[in-house]
Parts: C-alpha cells; structure tokens; sequence
C-alpha cells in the first residue's frame, strides 16, 4: 500500500470544510479539525483523521447528529458531570475540561465526569490542555455503542474496549509528562491503520475468534472476518494488569453513572466514549514552582540517563516521542495511506468538496 506525505495545514482546512459543510459550527471545526490534525503530527495515525470516514458514516447513519449539544448535568465544584449526548466527542470534551481546570485552579481540585460524547479522538489531548493550564491530570476512558474488541486476561473472546488511559504531568517552563495508552496492547485503530496499508501486526497483539494468536489484522475487524469465523479480539497490555485497568476504566467512566456501556446499548455506526478525570492544581501539593521543575527535571534526567540497550533507541520519558514526531511531520509532512485518503476523499464527495483541491 502507497502512501502520501500531506502538509497539516492543507489537511486540517480540508477537514475544517467538510465538518462546516456537515452542519457543525465553526468553532467545533476548527478543534475537530485541530485535534485530529495533531493527532497525526503526534504519530498517531489510528486518532487522527482516517476516523473521520466513520464520523461521517455515523452522521450519514443518522447516530450522530450537528444538534447533539453536551448539558451539564452537576457543577457544584469539585464536581462537574456532563451529559454529552453523543455530542462531536473532541469540542463537547475540550469545554468538558476546560471547565474542569477552571474549576481546578479556583478549588485545588475537580473531578470530571463527560459521559456518553462521540468519539473523543486522543486523550493525551486533553492531559496536554490540563497540563498548559499548570494541572496535573489523570483521565479513565471507556469505548461502548460498539461490540467488546480486547479480550480479559486469560480470555478467548472479548469483553472490553480499547479503554484508554492518561495522565498529565505540567512541568513549570517546560514541556509536560504526558502518558497515553490503549489498554489493549495495541489501540484498534493501530490494526485498521496496518489493515489499510496491508500489512501484518506484531505477534502477541491479537488472536483469531477462536482464541489463536495471529497477525492478521483482519480479524479484529466485522467486514475482515469470511464466512462464519467469529471476530477475534486484541490482547490487554501488561496480560491481567492492563486488563484490569481496562475493567475499572469501564466503571470509573460509565459503568458508575449508567453510561453506555460495551455490553449495552444498540450497536450502530458510532463510537461512544465516557471519561472519568480528576485534575489536581499542583501549587496546592508544592507551591514553590522552582521546586516542582527542579524535582521533576533532575528526576526526568536520571530516567533518561540509563544506558540504552541500542543506541539508535534512547531512552525516553512519556511525551517524548509525540514531540519528536510533531517536528519531523511538521517539516516532512503528514503520510497517509492510499486507502484512508479515498475514505477521506469520498466522504468529501458527499459534501460536493474536492481533498485534492487542499
Ligand atoms: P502507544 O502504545 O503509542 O503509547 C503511547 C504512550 O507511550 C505515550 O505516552 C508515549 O509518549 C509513550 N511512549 C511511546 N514510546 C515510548 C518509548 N519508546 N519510551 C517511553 N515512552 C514511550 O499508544 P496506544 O496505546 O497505541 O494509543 C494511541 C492513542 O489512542 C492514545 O492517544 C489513546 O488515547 C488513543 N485511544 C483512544 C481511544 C478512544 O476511544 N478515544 C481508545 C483507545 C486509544
């Protein structure tokens, strides 16, 4: 499969135009857009914008729709809980949080929870947003409105979603620690990206519907799986410790306050995610902001100082690499494959837009 390298801004205006044309407003565009966009630079192909042929699918479906608007169900700090009514996931859970982190930076402390939004994209995302308002932050995200794709340790079949997990940590004058990771040892979007390209998957990240290991990603995917061979699932990271993590970010996110949950609700075109985050103002833990940059750093420099096991591959802290990555695909550009470039060209079409033209 042959790719294409894009320059970010002409993608982001492409996508911009077709979430407008659709009936959103500007403004949920251009984070959308933003945020899907970054999504790529950052190397995360499988959260950027080869979802949007799904987005577009669900609206076209009917599952998704421009008046969805999130509503705030409590706000009495340190609380906020918000109905996102299957609102676009990456506006309705930016002002989620960034009223989160105001609530934060007035009390100490809030403790977030934006259930059932569209499809939220990357949650690193909203770590990095916690993190530019001086907040440590950590995030538990369910994935329902779909069949379970990660299988439980020791399992044959799945129950779980890809349910990720994130933490953010603000470093005063410089760039935050952020961790962000599927529970499932790779996110799914990882294997449409490798089916997409043709290509396999790393052993021990998924197993057939019969419980055998593979590397075709085929199998994690409805219209990959012949005949009457059932759908396979992805593994958890970690064996029963990412499985349970997978478990309590199901509960903390949705299975608490009646959320949809993987093992409920009618299965359409869409992807729903519940958050659960907490989002602590680290001045309230130690004050002194010279102290908290001094500590991390010298921390963050023994971390890095341990000798790699091959040179080519330092060692690096959480963050590093989407760092890294933006630059490199800032200035090379951002590669997409031949077949999500159609997706994405096709449901342009739809709109009367031509991506070429961007
Ligand atoms: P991943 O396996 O690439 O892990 C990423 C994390 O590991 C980052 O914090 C990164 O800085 C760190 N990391 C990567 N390489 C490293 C190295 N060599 N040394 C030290 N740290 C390193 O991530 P993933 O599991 O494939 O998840 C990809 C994205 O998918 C995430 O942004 C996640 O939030 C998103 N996701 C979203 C949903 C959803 O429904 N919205 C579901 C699943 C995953």
């Amino acid at each position: 499969m042959t790719y294409r390298l894009h320059r970010a801004q002409s993608v982001q205006a492409l996508v911009h135009a077709m979430i407008v044309k659709a009936g959103w407003t500007e403004a949920e565009a251009r984070e959308t857009a933003h945020h899907l966009v970054l999504a790529n630079l950052s190397g995360h192909d499988s959260h950027g914008v080869g979802m949007l042929p799904l987005y577009f699918q669900s609206l076209l479906d009917g599952n998704l729709s421009p008046s969805s608007q999130p509503l705030a169900r409590n706000t009495l700090a340190p609380f906020l809980i918000v109905d996102a009514h299957v609102a676009l996931g990456q506006p309705a859970a930016r002002q989620a949080v960034e009223q989160a982190c105001t609530m934060a930076q007035a009390g100490g402390v809030a403790i977030l929870n934006l259930l059932d939004a569209h499809h939220i994209g990357r949650i690193g995302h909203y770590a990095e947003v916690a993190a530019e308002a001086g907040l440590l932050s950590m995030f538990w995200v369910n994935v329902a409105g779909r069949p379970p794709i990660v299988a439980p340790f020791a399992a044959k079949e799945a129950r779980f979603g890809t349910n990720p997990h994130a933490i953010g940590i603000p470093v005063p004058e410089s760039d935050p620690i952020i961790l962000d990771f599927a529970t499932s040892r790779m996110a799914h979007g990882k294997a449409r990206v490798a089916l997409n390209k043709g290509e396999p998957v790393p052993e021990g990240y998924i197993i057939d519907g019969e419980g055998r290991p593979t590397t075709e990603p085929r199998h994690v995917f409805q219209h990959g799986i012949h005949g009457d061979e059932r759908l396979g699932a992805l593994l958890p990271f970690g064996d029963h410790k990412g499985a349970g993590l997978s478990l309590i970010a199901e509960l903390l996110s949705a299975g608490l306050m009646g959320a949809a949950r993987i093992d409920q609700k009618p299965q359409k075109s869409w992807i729903i995610n519940s958050l659960f985050a907490v989002l602590i103002d680290p001045a309230r833990l130690e004050p002194d902001a010279a102290q908290r940059k001094q500590r991390i750093e010298s921390y963050l420099a023994f971390v890095r100082a341990a000798a790699p096991q091959d040179p080519a591959n330092p060692v690096l802290a959480p963050g590093d690499k989407e760092r890294a990555m933006r630059l490199a695909r800032g200035r090379d550009g951002i590669p997409l494959d031949d077949e999500t470039w159609s997706q994405i060209a096709a449901a342009a079409r739809r709109y009367g837009i031509d991506a070429e033209a961007f």
